[in-house]
C-alpha cells in the first residue's frame, strides 16, 4: 500500500507484523492502531481511528489494560488528538478485547459508546456471571456435548485466585444500542451498521460504501477463522447464523477488509469465499466423524484435526478443547438443519448425532 507512512513495511514472512506497535495511515483520515492483548493467542486488537474536525471516532476500543490505554494515548497523539477528543466508540461486539477499554475511558471522558442491540442478552449474561449468579453459557453447554470432565477442568482454570488473577472489568451498558441498518453520519464518512450474528449474537460490521471499506470486527478475519458462538449466552444455531452473515457480505460491493485482528486486505469477498469453503470442509469432516454411529460433540471433536497445524484434539489445552467442542457442536447442528444428521437427546440431556436415515422410496 503506497499510502502507508509511519508503518514499517510488513514482510510477507511475518504473519504477526500487523500487531507491532505503531500507527498505520490508511489514507483519507483513517488510521489503524493495534493495541496489546494479554496472552499471545490473538497478539493484538486493531482499533480504527476516523479523524474529524471536532474529534476522532473509534471503531472498537481494545481491552481495559494499562498498556493498551497508554498505547492508544500515544497513537492518538501521533495523529494530533488526545483521549478527550474521542467522540464515539463504535464497538463491533461485546467481547472484552473490543469493549472494555471504551467503558473504562468513558468514566472520565466524553466519548459515547455504541453497541449492536443483539448483544443485550450477552451483556445481561456477563453481568450475571460477574455477580456469581450463573456460569457462562459456554461452560454450562459442555454437559449436553458429553464433556463433563472438560467442564470441570475449565471451571478450575477460570476460578479466580492468586494463580489466575482476573482484572476487574466494568460491564456497564453502552450509551446507545444500535439497530441493524442504522446509519452513522460522521461527516467525513457515512457508515451503515450491519447485524452479522455468528461470532456473537449481536456482532455488527460497519460498512463505508462510498469509501469501499468494511470495518469487519471479528466477523471476517484474514488469518484465522473466528470462533463461533463463544459467548456468555450461547445459541445452538450460531454457525447457521454465521454462514448466513458471511453470505450477506457477498451481497455488498467488494471492499477493502479492515479486520479487528490481522492486517488490512484488499478484498473482503476473497476472504469470505475462503471462510465459506473452510466451513464446508469442516462440515464434511464432522459428518464423517458421525459415520460410525451416534457420537456426542465431544467424541466428534476428538476425530477431527485442529488448528492450521492439524493437531490432535487431545494435544489442545482445555480452553482450546472447549472452543473445539463448541465449534463441533455448531457444525453438527447445521448438519441436522440440512437433514444429514439426526439428533437424539438422552434423559439427562446429552445430545448424540447419527447419520439421518435416507428417505424411504416406494
Ligand atoms: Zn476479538
Amino acid at each position: 500500500m503506497d499510502h502507508v507512512k509511519s508503518w514499517p513495511p510488513a514482510s510477507q514472512a511475518d504473519r504477526h507484523a500487523w500487531a507491532a506497535p505503531g500507527v498505520e495511515d490508511l489514507g483519507g483520515g483513517l488510521y489503524r492502531i493495534p493495541l496489546p492483548l494479554p496472552g499471545d493467542a490473538l497478539k493484538a486488537v486493531n482499533v480504527y481511528a476516523i479523524a474529524g474536525e471536532e474529534g476522532v471516532d473509534l471503531i472498537d476500543a481494545g481491552m481495559a489494560l494499562a498498556q493498551a490505554r497508554e498505547r492508544l494515548t500515544e497513537a492518538l497523539g501521533e495523529i494530533g488528538y488526545g483521549l478527550g477528543d474521542i467522540r464515539n466508540f463504535f464497538i463491533t461486539h461485546v467481547h472484552q478485547d473490543h469493549y472494555t477499554l471504551a467503558v473504562q475511558l468513558r468514566t472520565t471522558l466524553r466519548g459515547q459508546i455504541t453497541l449492536g442491540e443483539g448483544e443485550r442478552i450477552n451483556m445481561e449474561a456477563i453481568r450475571q456471571v460477574a455477580a456469581g449468579q450463573s456460569e457462562p453459557g459456554f461452560v454450562m453447554m459442555l454437559h449436553g456435548m458429553g464433556a463433563d470432565r472438560l467442564a470441570d477442568q475449565v471451571r478450575e482454570l477460570m476460578a479466580p485466585g492468586l494463580a489466575n488473577p482476573q482484572p476487574h472489568l466494568d460491564w456497564s451498558d453502552p450509551d446507545r444500542w444500535l439497530a441493524d441498518g442504522a446509519v452513522l453520519d460522521l461527516r467525513s464518512r457515512t457508515l451503515s451498521a450491519i447485524h452479522t450474528p455468528g461470532h456473537t449474537r449481536g456482532h455488527v460490521v460497519f460498512h463505508d460504501k462510498a469509501g469501499a471499506a468494511l470495518f469487519a470486527g471479528d466477523h471476517v478475519l484474514p488469518h484465522i477463522t473466528p470462533s463461533i458462538g463463544f459467548q456468555p449466552s450461547i445459541t445452538p444455531m450460531a454457525l447457521r447464523d454465521y454462514l448466513a452473515s458471511l453470505r450477506l457480505m457477498l451481497t455488498l460491493p467488494d471492499s477493502r477488509l479492515l479486520p479487528a485482528h490481522g492486517p488490512v486486505c484488499d478484498s473482503t469477498h476473497d476472504r469470505v469465499h475462503e471462510l465459506l469453503a473452510h466451513h464446508e470442509t469442516r462440515l464434511e469432516q464432522t459428518r464423517e466423524a458421525a459415520s460410525a454411529g451416534p457420537v456426542t460433540a465431544f467424541q466428534a471433536a476428538g476425530a477431527i484435526p485442529w488448528t492450521r497445524r492439524l493437531r490432535k484434539f487431545t494435544e489442545l489445552d482445555p480452553m482450546s478443547q472447549l472452543l473445539a467442542v463448541g465449534e463441533t457442536a455448531a457444525h453438527l447442528e447445521v448438519l441436522v438443519v440440512r437433514g444429514q444428521l439426526a439428533r437424539d437427546t438422552s434423559p439427562d440431556g446429552v445430545d448424540t448425532y447419527a447419520h439421518a436415515a435416507p428417505p424411504t422410496s416406494r
